[in-house]
């Protein structure tokens, strides 16, 4: 195929054969986060290139080299957007959902946008489940973020693979005086920092402590902690988030390293890591932004949120092998028919099993078809069991219903009790 025709490097097709497993892990978030009490927000794909770089920051990697920047025919510079928060806020800006203090629980899912170096788990378009509390200041509120995702890994049969890291930043002022700590400590050994950090050093000193450079992270060893410069304030809400996780059964560990790729965040910050994806192990990060409404034009507004990636999701539920059979398995009963006759009364039947099943996963053989074309078409389609329906069983009512895995001998049921029968033996999705 033509290059011109291929999709482009990093943006992927999701066949049909994994999107069930990507609606199974929807589903489950969705409901998860009903259950909260969280809203769902749809914001648009693409925004003014501005709200990019004013919310994120102008010197850190998503702006300055991952964004799919371009002009429109108006000549307005427009970005796809490589995050939610700040369209989130722009949002609830826009629409003065957060004013008077009102508090938003919010979340979104869509697909995010940036020019990075494509390999497994890291793509150029990828998706994001994503939340955002606005107005609230405490750490319960820090905490029931890590509560429900902590709820999420159990329901998807994860939690043991995945570690929370945690750590705080403290207001700015705190984070200031850590800066300049670090500052003069890196410059004191500047000659032994790869040359990104040195850049950095000048530009955006904390995000040296990120750095993936084995010989600037042993400079770092003996470098200023940032929980050695917190507030009081800020220690106070982070001691009481940890004993909000304690309480809870959530283990964690403090990583002053932490400090995450945006700019806009303060006090906590987290992750919850993994080490079966090899170098692409976060699955989930966020933290809190206080400054940040305000830093878009807002009245103060205190704001908490985090985002997971959906692939690295999906690969850690592939990896750890934990996919639902009823999920893997995309048709319950294949229904076989052989005849005009027996055709026209399978279609009546099903349209009766579909009435009285709602939730089963009923496919009917179109494009007749011997009994061995059919019965191949059946099994293929992954079915539990193929029902029969012939001559013979036309005339008595009845249909037969065949196992297809292994699950015993066949047997003849008559129409009227086929939903109950079917019932009975699946588990359905
Ligand atoms: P990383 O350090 O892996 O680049 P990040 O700090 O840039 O991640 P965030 O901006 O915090 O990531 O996004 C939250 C989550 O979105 C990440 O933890 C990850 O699961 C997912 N994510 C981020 N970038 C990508 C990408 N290019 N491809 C796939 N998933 C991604
Ligand atoms: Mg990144």
């Amino acid at each position: 195929m033509s290059k011109s025709l291929q999709a482009i490097r990093g943006m992927n097709d999701t066949l049909p054969e994994q999107t069930p497993l990507w609606r199974y892990l929807e589903s489950k978030v969705s409901r998860l986060l009903d259950n909260y009490g969280y809203k769902q927000i749809r914001m648009p794909i693409v925004e003014f290139t501005e709200l990019f770089k004013r919310s994120i920051g102008e010197v850190t990697d998503i702006v300055e080299k991952e964004m799919y920047t371009f002009e429109d025919r108006n000549g307005d510079s427009l970005t796809l957007r490589p995050e939610g928060t700040a369209a989130c806020v722009r949002a609830v800006l826009e629409h003065g959902l957060t004013g008077g203090g009102q508090v938003q629980k919010l979340w979104y899912i869509g697909p995010m946008f940036r020019h990075e170096r494509p390999q497994k788990g890291r793509y150029r378009q990828f998706h994001q489940i994503g939340v955002e509390v606005f107005n609230l200041d405490g750490p319960d509120i820090d905490a029931e973020l890590i509560v429900l995702t902590w709820r999420l890994w159990g329901e998807l049969g994860i939690r043991d693979a995945v570690k929370l890291e945690l750590n705080s930043l403290g207001t700015s002022e705190a984070r200031a005086r850590y800066r300049a700590a670090l500052v003069e400590y890196l410059s004191s050994r500047l000659g032994e920092l790869d040359e990104d950090s040195q850049r950095r050093l000048k530009s955006n000193p904390l995000r040296v402590l990120d750095t993936k450079n084995a010989d600037t992270q042993a400079v770092l060893v003996d470098a200023p902690k940032m929980v050695d410069y917190l507030d009081e304030e800020s220690r106070v809400h982070f001691e009481g988030l940890k004993a909000r996780l304690d309480t809870a059964g959530i283990p964690y560990t403090i990583n002053p390293k932490l400090v995450r790729g945006l700019d806009y965040y303060s006090k906590t910050v987290f992750e919850w890591v993994t080490d079966k994806l090899g170098a692409q192990g976060t699955v989930c990060a966020g933290g809190r932004y206080d400054g940040l409404v305000e830093q878009m034009g807002g009245k103060p507004t205190s704001g908490v949120g985090f985002a997971m990636g959906i692939e690295r999701l999906i690969l850690m539920l592939e990896t750890l092998e934990q996919i639902p059979e009823e999920i893997a398995r995309q048709v319950d009963v294949y229904l076989c028919a052989f005849g005009e006759a027996a055709e026209l009364a399978a279609l009546a039947l099903s349209e009766r099993v579909r009435d009285q099943l709602p939730n089963l996963r009923l496919q009917i053989n179109a494009g007749a078809g011997s009994f061995k074309s059919q019965f191949k078409k059946a099994d293929k389609s992954g079915a539990l069991y193929a029902l029969i329906l012939g001559d013979d069983e036309l005339a008595q009512q009845v249909v037969g219903v065949k196992p297809l895995r292994g699950q015993g001998e066949q047997q003849t049921i008559a129409w009227d009790a086929l939903a109950e029968h079917l019932a009975t033996c699946i588990v359905q999705g």
